[in-house]
């Protein structure tokens, strides 16, 4: 790529991109560079009537009527079927329920049963908070037996013993944006006979994946990063359907059996990752989250991808030639294969400097101590937009040196 030396050669890469159309399917606010789409997406233009839809004509008009005659009962089911190709699953493997927190539990305790013996749930330090607390708060349920091996990355080869049943990672860490092989590391888990749960709350909808095809287990998600779905949307569960005759959900939810409507004093668990259902489906926020999911319909992963990646090399490019004498350091990996659709720095007064990028209307994050993170959401982020990102960060931190 031959870096921008203007503003227009910035414009000039939108103008080549085939898929800048796709902002068009987002409300953004006049006058913001939206970098933190990797915390909450921002607003499909669809979503506010198709919600204005649902609640005066849905549930306004049509009362309890609305689970039959609206097709409530099956929009969970058909959400899943959305996020499936996103993931590379099939539409079976999929739930769409509560928050990745949950699911997490949920299928930590399910990857335990795979693996009747083994006691052991392997992770890692960098884990994102929920993954651990999840992880230390079912151990500490289960009492003595099960334990919580929390190791460094370079640890986590010799730490996959025979006693290991589930391998728990996070697929791009949401400090720095390093994104383990996942297909390796679960080879790898499989080669120790453990079972691997990936956490794919900073990938999917902003790089391709391929479930089904790199043999993963199980796997959670976020619904209102990248997938665009509303402040504390649904998250999504993914189950193997190689799993799914033996896998055992810890939370027999009435929405997760077999025949919720038989009202039957027993429970039989329903086929496949709907059995990882508990409640009742949210349906305000499963509309919110379809027209999220939707916003990113008729694109390949393959085409967000290489727009992701000419973003962020477009972007440390130009902090490298033009922020060179800023005090910043890059805190992702230089190679792009091994980075989500971020980009952290680390600066000392990391979160002064967000303060003021806001101030200027650059929307990035702060995370402690020292980084500053941008995301590039390859499906509204323009090239100018690093360019104006850039020349903002450039102002900003000249200005905080020591
Ligand atoms: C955002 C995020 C979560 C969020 O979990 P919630 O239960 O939705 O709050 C979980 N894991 C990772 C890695 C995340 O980035």
């Amino acid at each position: 790529m031959n870096l921008p030396t203007c503003r227009e050669d910035a414009l000039e890469l939108d103008g080549l991109d085939e898929i800048a159309h796709l902002r068009d399917r987002f409300i953004l606010p006049e006058g913001i560079i939206y970098l933190d789409g990797n915390s909450l997406g921002p607003l499909p233009a669809a979503t506010p009537e198709r919600l204005g839809r649902v609640i005066s004509e849905e549930w306004g008009a049509d009362l309890i009527r609305g689970w039959e005659g609206r097709g409530w009962m099956e929009l969970s089911g058909r959400v899943a079927g959305a996020i499936a190709p996103l993931i590379g699953a099939r539409p079976e493997e999929v739930a769409v329920a509560d928050s990745t927190s949950l699911n997490l539990f949920k299928l930590l305790a399910a990857g335990l049963g795979l693996r009747p013996g083994r006691r052991v749930i392997l992770t890692e330090r960098e884990s994102f908070p929920t993954d651990l607390y999840m992880a230390h708060g079912l151990a500490e349920m289960l009492g003595t037996e099960v334990s919580v091996r929390v190791v460094d990355r370079g640890e986590l080869s010799e730490a996959l013993t025979d006693e290991v049943a589930v391998l728990s990672l996070t697929h791009v860490d949401f400090r720095t944006g390093e994104m383990h092989d996942l297909e390796a590391r679960t080879a790898e888990a499989h080669a120790a006979g453990a079972v691997v749960l990936w956490d794919l709350a900073h990938s999917a909808g902003a790089v391709p994946l391929a479930l089904d095809a790199s043999a993963v287990d199980l796997a959670v998600g976020c619904g209102y990063k990248y997938l665009n779905g509303g402040p504390g949307a649904p998250a999504f569960a993914f189950v193997a359907s190689c799993h799914h005759s033996r896998l055992r959900s810890p939370l027999w939810g009435w929405m997760g059996h077999a025949r919720p409507f038989d009202f039957s004093t027993a429970y039989a668990p329903a086929e496949g990752a709907r059995r990882l259902m508990v409640g009742t489906p949210p349906i305000l926020a499963l509309a919110a989250l379809e027209c999220g999911v939707e916003s990113l319909a008729g694109v390949s992963g393959e085409r967000l991808r290489a727009k992701s990646v000419a973003l962020t090399e477009l972007f440390i490019a130009l902090v490298e030639r033009d922020c060179a004498e800023c005090g910043l350091g890059l805190a992702s990996p230089v190679q792009p294969s091994r980075r989500g659709s971020q980009v952290s720095l680390s600066h000392p007064r990391a979160a002064a400097i967000v303060a003021e990028l806001m101030a200027r209307g650059v929307v990035a994050d702060h995370r402690p101590p020292d980084l500053l993170r941008f995301g590039f959401a390859p499906a509204y982020v323009r090239f100018a937009d690093v360019w104006d990102a850039v020349a903002a960060l450039r102002k900003v931190a000249r200005g905080m040196r020591g």
